[in-house]
């Protein structure tokens, strides 16, 4: 007998590339669906704005917050064929107003982004400016959902319940800032987390430290070393001995490597673990960002500890919780938007009864299992989410295939796979021109050719 499948009235928070897939898969199968975002158009992080924090470290809870984390000049980390949602390619349109090249800007995806609204019918869906400040379960186990207009007061507070709510508000916003190294607090220079950097120009002539390498920190001290007299990058990732000036092509006699920072002095020093020290005006905090729900109220159920959003069964589903609240877009150092749409069509599978979750045991014991294997394995917690982290798990999208079986759908792509790691490891060996000279040019060719299903 089969089981009918059940319609669900759903409220999905934010509109970015997760909320947007959620919207469609959740449409797809035929749920009642509607979308909040505080922003003022689609697209989340993708929307660039000149505009910065008030607090260029993010500690003023009362803020104004800016979603957007991007600089002005940034190009994708990953190749668009990639990156693109997979029956919705991501490839140039040859318009004139886009950008048509592999590692294309910022614009360009938040473009992409807006034809996959119009596409799928999305944009009717969502409610602009409107921010989600209370979800909590009522006792008839329906969602409450309590939200006002931007800049709105309590007076315009609309408050609904849904039958379920899907996560997806992002975890680029809410700066993540070296705080635990002696004597910032009396450091006399100009302190800025990489999430209000945006041009290089204010930092000419400068002697900048960069505190990080992940993708950003690399463009980001790459930049500003063509105007800046100095550029110092610390990091906790390189070992001791390949310390020192870098940067394959020599093209940068400004720019440095260093371990940690030991101290700031008062009299505007920063001394490194190896003893060196420069006398710094600027210290960028290029550090990540934190897992922050200032929404949610769950007593207690779901937390976020060290950056580790838990429980959640597969950084989807808190097991008590689940189906009613789920999670789009926790994890890092993916596919993000071929992850997201997985995900998404999981729940949606999920939420119509089409899908069978494990029994809330199962799924505690699932997501115990986790923790335990990160700890004998020595990842710490912080890094819960990083599904790719070359040091936690085996060197595959083992975790997108997974979702993919879940949802009975293809797995991923073999010229995907290959592309996404051959990216990581060209990036990290040649950060000046991985996006510009590439030889996988046949990944590319088979990319394409299976496109042909989806364009026409
Ligand atoms: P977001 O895009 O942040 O969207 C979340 C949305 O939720 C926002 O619109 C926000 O306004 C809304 N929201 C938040 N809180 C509320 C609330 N309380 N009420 C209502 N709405 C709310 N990924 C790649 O695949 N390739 C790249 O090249 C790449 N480069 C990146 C570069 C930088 C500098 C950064 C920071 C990230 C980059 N990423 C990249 C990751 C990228 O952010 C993800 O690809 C993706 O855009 C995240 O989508 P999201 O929907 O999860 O979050």
């Amino acid at each position: 007998m089969t089981v009918p499948l059940s319609t669900k009235k759903v409220v999905v928070i934010g509109a970015g590339a997760a909320g947007l897939v959620a919207a469609r898969e959740l449409i797809k199968e035929g749920h009642d669906v509607v979308v909040f975002d505080r922003g003022a158009q689609l697209g989340g992080n993708w929307v660039y704005s000149d505009e910065v924090e008030c607090d260029p470290l993010g500690f003023d809870p009362t803020r104004k917050i800016v979603d957007s984390s991007l600089y002005a000049s940034l190009r994708t980390n990953t190749p668009r064929e990639a990156m693109g949602f997979r029956d919705f390619p991501f490839v140039p349109t040859g318009k004139a107003d886009r950008d048509s090249r592999r590692f294309p800007s910022h614009h360009e995806v938040r473009k992409y982004l807006e034809d996959f609204a119009s596409e799928f019918g999305l944009n009717e869906l969502i409610s602009y400016e409107t921010e989600v400040r209370y979800v909590g379960l009522e006792t008839d186990g329906k969602w409450m959902v309590k939200s006002t207009s931007v800049g709105g007061d309590e007076s315009s507070e609309v408050a609904q319940t849904y039958d379920a709510v899907v996560v997806c508000n992002g975890h680029f916003t809410q700066p993540q800032v070296a705080d635990n190294i002696a004597g910032f607090d009396l450091w006399p220079g100009r302190q800025i987390h990489s999430h209000n950097y945006r041009i290089p120009e204010p930092y000419k002539d400068q002697v900048v430290v960069v505190i990080g390498l992940s993708s950003s920190a690399v463009d980001i001290s790459r930049e500003i070393a063509l105007s800046a007299k100095e550029v110092h990058v610390t990091t906790r990732s390189k070992a001791a001995g390949k310390l020192g000036k870098f940067g394959k092509h020599h093209i940068f006699d400004n720019l440095w490597l260093h371990p940690m920072i030991e101290r700031a002095h008062e009299d505007g020093r920063v001394s490194f673990q190896d003893g060196s020290s420069v006398l710094a005006d600027v210290i960028l905090h290029c550090t990540g960002y934190k897992q922050h729900f200032p929404f949610l109220h769950t007593n207690g159920v779901v937390n976020v500890d060290d950056n580790r959003v838990g429980p959640l069964y597969k950084h989807v589903f808190p097991p008590s919780l689940a189906p009613g609240i789920s999670f789009i877009g926790v994890p890092s150092l993916i596919l993000s938007f071929f992850v997201y749409e997985l995900q998404s069509k999981w729940v949606a599978g999920v939420l119509s009864g089409r899908i069978s979750l494990p029994s809330e045991e199962k799924m505690m014991e699932d997501v115990e299992a986790f923790y335990s294997k990160l700890e004998a394995k020595g990842v710490p917690k912080r890094y819960t989410h990083k599904i790719h982290d070359v040091k936690q798990l085996s060197w595959s999208l083992e975790y997108e295939d997974w979702l993919a079986a879940q949802c009975g759908c293809p797995l991923a792509e073999e010229w995907r796979k290959a592309i996404f790691f051959g990216r990581l490891v060209h990036a990290h060996k040649e950060p000046e021109t991985y996006r510009d000279e590439w030889d996988d040019q046949d990944l590319v060719f088979q990319a394409y050719e299976d496109f042909m299903q989806y364009l026409n």
